[in-house]
């Protein structure tokens, strides 16, 4: 099975060790749009070991245009993104594992759905999510990437908790921080030394 990803251990940014290192790596993507659904197939044809996609939306044909994991057929069948995505991708790659989730992500489920991950992606829609991963990126140390695109623009930035500035940093008047009270594992204001610390450096 490794041939498969032969042009990637040739690869001197990678190698062996690299794919090997992949393989046994849980990305979780939240939101599969446009930018969800490049990632979650390039992920997959790279050959990460798990691949868990979250998204609450079901596909329309003005979709189609730019997301490139669906078709008209899945459209027909009324099926979610998550659940399509999971359908197209187990046919690109059997040999690792695939999990779409039809769900609305929010602070009362982001915890069990980012459970495991070695690294969380950012395929959304909206800022208010965006700033619930970066709390709960902080809180379980997980490195995220934010991502957004619009019109012909796009931009990146990769947070990694107790190394780099969070998003927070960036975007001081995004919505409150969710506190001990919302978050049922976190305690006391986790978020807020881990930013405030970070702050003094934007
Ligand atoms: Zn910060």
């Amino acid at each position: 099975m490794i041939d498969r990803y032969s042009r990637q251990t040739l690869f001197f940014g990678i190698g062996k060790e690299g794919q090997k290192r992949l393989g046994d790596s849980c990305v979780v993507i939240v939101g599969c749009g446009a930018l969800g659904t490049i990632i979650a197939t390039t992920l997959v044809r790279a050959g990460v070991g798990k691949v868990r996609i979250i998204d609450r939306d079901f596909i329309e044909y003005h979709n189609l245009q730019r997301q490139v994991l669906f078709d008209e057929e899945d459209i027909k069948n009324q099926l979610p993104k998550a659940v399509a995505a999971e359908r197209h991708l187990k046919k690109v790659n059997s040999s690792i594992e695939i999990e779409g989730i039809v769900a609305d992500v929010n602070y009362t489920n982001i915890e069990r759905f980012i459970r495991g991950a070695d690294l969380i992606l950012d395929g959304l829609d909206n800022f208010e999510t965006r700033f619930l991963i970066n709390d709960v990126s902080l809180k379980h140390k997980i490195p995220w990437i934010y991502g957004g695109a619009i019109s012909s623009s796009g931009m990146t930035m990769t947070i990694i908790p107790g190394e780099t500035p969070c998003f927070r940093c960036f975007h001081p008047k995004g919505p409150q921080q969710r506190d001990g009270a919302h978050l049922r594992h976190s305690r006391g204001n986790w978020t807020g030394s881990l930013h405030y610390r970070f702050s003094a450096i934007c």
